[in-house]
């Protein structure tokens, strides 16, 4: 199992560090995992004077999956967008072809209080988002800015997506479905977008292939609202990238603390890219302060999704449960009067529940 590290910026390599640490775990268990680290985002200007330094992509091409922490910070905010830390991160997933981003969205019970929702609402919540990451509206052309007949200044985008991009999410999704509770809801806006009404065609298309697996079908807005009406009606959402996009971050509020949600981005052979959904935290970076649970999580669903290793990925689900259980906190998921522990800390607590 050849996995590359990217710590990135900021927060990155502190939380990247305690992934590095559970591997070392798993892998002293008899596991036969390969690491090797390289700089991306503004480490990858820094040391190549590019967020996706040649020798950094050549590495996550050549490796089986990839961990990332995350990218971005203040020190970087003035250079010229193509040599912004974030480019770094869209170059990765577009060059590896990531299309189909999952964000699970669990609430771990013990921090029911940490959630602005109450807690009867979320507690027990455990769905799953998955977006289209490589189409839509930021990738449609043509897009830019023209003079139109009354001479006014307009700006244009375009919603777009082929037929095989609906039909590869929509398998990532039911494949997802069935290894969960068996319910797809695919959301969309087909009363007002001929991209939603053939999304929503060919969604149903390939429901006919997964007889077994429940689907049905919701507009966009009303999922917004449904989200924080009643999530835990939704097992796995479907969805395309713009409208993911807002969904995700919604639902990443329902599980309380942003330190606690991991990602991955996959291609078609199941390769990824596995990383927490949070930013790089400049104001928190190098005080062993970050919470490091994402970035653990986001290893356990590369054994799931990349190694197939069902096993080994709730062994490490279970050890953060666990340290959970124990009354570990770090301080974004503390109660007031509870006292917190580091990043380290958190990382050797997990190591040994593991
Ligand atoms: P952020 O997610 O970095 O931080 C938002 C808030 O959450 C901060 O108060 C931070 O301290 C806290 N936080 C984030 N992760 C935490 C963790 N693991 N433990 C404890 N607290 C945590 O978002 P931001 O402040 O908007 O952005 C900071 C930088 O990160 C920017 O440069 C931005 O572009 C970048 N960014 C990168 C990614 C990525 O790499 N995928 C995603 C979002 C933002």
């Amino acid at each position: 199992m050849k996995i590359a590290l990217l710590p990135g910026d900021g927060i990155g390599p502190e939380i990247v560090a305690e992934a590095a640490k559970l591997l070392e775990r798993l892998r002293r268990d008899g596991l036969r995992i390969e690491t090797e680290t390289a700089p991306i985002g503004g480490a990858g200007y820094d040391t190549a004077g590019q967020p996706l330094p040649d020798a950094t992509l050549k590495l996550a091409q050549a490796a089986d999956a990839a961990v990332m922490g995350a990218v971005g910070g203040p020190k970087y905010d003035a250079l010229p967008r193509h040599l912004r830390p974030e480019q770094g991160l869209l170059a990765i997933r577009k060059s590896l072809g990531l299309f189909a981003n999952l964000r699970p969205a669990r609430l771990h019970p013990e921090l029911a209080a940490a959630s602005t929702l109450k807690p009867e609402a979320v507690a027990g919540l455990d769905l799953m988002i998955v977006r289209e990451l490589t189409g839509d509206i930021y990738f449609g052309a043509p897009r830019g800015r023209r003079i139109n007949v009354a001479g006014e200044v307009e700006g244009f985008d375009t919603m777009l997506y082929s037929e095989p991009e609906i039909r590869r999410i929509a398998r990532v999704a039911f494949d997802i479905a069935r290894k969960r509770k068996r319910k797809l809801c695919s959301v969309d806006k087909a009363n007002v977008l001929d991209t939603s009404i053939l999304w929503r065609e060919v969604v149903t298309a390939v429901g006919g292939d997964y007889p077994d697996v429940t689907l049905s079908h919701m507009y966009v807005d009303n999922a917004a609202m449904q989200l924080v009406r009643e999530p835990k009606q939704f097992d796995v959402i479907v969805t395309g990238n713009m409208f993911g996009d807002i969904l995700s971050d919604e639902a990443s509020m329902l599980a309380g603390s942003i330190g606690m949600l991991p990602s991955a981005s996959l291609d078609a052979s199941g390769k990824g890219l596995y990383e927490p959904i949070h930013g790089s935290a400049p104001d928190i970076a190098g005080r062993n302060m970050a919470n490091p649970l994402a970035t653990i999580l986001s290893v356990a669903l590369l054994f799931r999704y990349s190694f197939a290793r069902d096993d080994v990925a709730e062994r490490i689900e279970r050890a953060v449960q666990t340290v959970l259980a124990q009354g570990h906190r770090t301080a974004d998921i503390v109660a007031p009067g509870e006292r917190a522990i580091g990043t380290r800390e958190m990382g050797d607590a997990v190591a040994a529940a593991l």
